[in-house]
């Protein structure tokens, strides 16, 4: 039986969207699919307030991960590890022999401006990984004060943004906040089935790229860019998600990207309100995320179980990640989930916990 998704990733999909999915499929040197490309990338780009690149990548988030690393590291890169995402872009960079310094702190911390000042202080770096929401903790952290930072003091530095989590579930300034690489995979808060990864990039990236060797070809900036005027791709796209793309930026717009935020907001406060009455948040409070939380066990409830008995009721959560499993649970409140679903699926959790 099918499970309604509050993990974070995949996320539930509306049958909108499934059904924008199963369209016959169209050549990808046609000009449909030039016209179809054309048409969702200057929503994207108005969406995510950049008048930069944007590229569509046939590809999950980790893949261009590694192609953002690949495309702007020359010298050294400051990683910011507060998590499992965030370790895995340091690992991505020790993969691809990149020089680098990492930031660490506990799960559940932020990672804050003065930590990443201290660091780059140090000179040497001309770029920096953020990981805005950090999946596996529930931390926002403060992009916008760490992306000001870095533009006033540190030009040079180039900011990359793994925004998996948060791109479509709340706001992103990549303009304003000086941000050159937001990537994003389209089965968190965009809600549609997995495959396909958004990503902008900003003209000091596309130049940075111009001067580092060995980027390989798939995810090469330079590459994308000579395709992305044509309104292509260098390999075969993901069409069908890319249709459904177009369809769900129309119901983003239709909803009103602020509404779509403050809903967002909404079923995060229900769900920490909750989690507060219940058990308790393992996360700093003051870098709570919108779209993920993580639940303290604090009863100890065997969180296995709890998850086989909410199968039987239609739904499903996340177990807390790696050191944190059975120690936390995450509840996902993201994409095209309303107040109403988090509601139900917390009345289902008192009811099978007696609470
Ligand atoms: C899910 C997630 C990823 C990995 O995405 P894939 O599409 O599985 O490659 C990376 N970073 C964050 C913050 C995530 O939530």
């Amino acid at each position: 039986m099918y499970k309604k998704l509050f993990i974070p990733g995949p996320t539930h999909v509306d049958d909108e969207i499934l059904e924008a999915m199963a369209i016959p499929m169209i050549g990808h040197r046609d000009t449909l699919y030039s016209d179809l490309h054309g048409e969702v990338v200057p929503k994207l780009k108005k969406f995510l307030n950049t008048t930069g690149h944007v590229y569509l990548s046939a590809s999950s988030s980790t893949g261009m991960m590694e192609g953002s690393v690949r495309n702007v590291v020359n010298k050294k890169v400051l990683m910011t590890d507060c998590g499992a995402f965030s370790k895995r872009w340091a690992q991505i960079a020790e993969f691809n022999g990149k020089d680098m310094d990492v930031i660490k702190v506990e799960m559940g911390q932020a990672i804050t401006p003065e930590m990443v000042d201290d660091y780059l202080s140090k000179g040497g770096f001309d770029a920096v990984c953020i990981t805005h929401n950090e999946t596996s903790t529930g931390v926002l952290n403060p992009l916008e004060e760490i992306g000001e930072l870095i533009k006033e003091k540190y030009p040079d530095v180039l900011i990359l943004v793994d925004a998996v989590s948060s791109m479509a579930g709340t706001d992103i300034k990549v303009d304003d906040w000086g941000l050159d690489v937001v990537l994003a995979g389209t089965q968190k808060a965009f809600a549609l089935p997995p495959g396909l990864c958004v990503v902008t990039v900003s003209e000091a990236a596309l130049e940075r790229s111009a001067s580092v060797e060995n980027k390989g070809y798939y995810f090469n900036f330079e590459v994308l860019e000579k395709y992305a005027v044509k309104n292509q791709t260098p390999a075969t796209p993901a069409i069908s998600l890319i249709n459904a793309l177009n369809v769900q930026m129309d119901r983003i717009i239709e909803e009103g990207v602020e509404n779509r935020f403050q809903r967002h907001n909404d079923m995060a406060e229900f769900v920490q309100g909750w989690t507060k009455k219940n058990f308790d948040l393992y996360s700093d409070e003051k870098y709570l995320s919108p779209t993920v939380t993580n639940v303290h066990n604090t009863r100890g409830i065997d969180v296995v179980e709890l998850n086989a008995e909410l199968a039987k009721r239609g739904a499903m959560l996340s177990n807390g990640y790696g050191a944190l499993k059975g120690k936390c649970f995450r509840i996902a409140h993201m994409g095209d989930l309303q107040v109403a679903d988090v509601k139900w699926l917390t009345e289902q959790i008192d009811e099978i916990l007696g609470l």
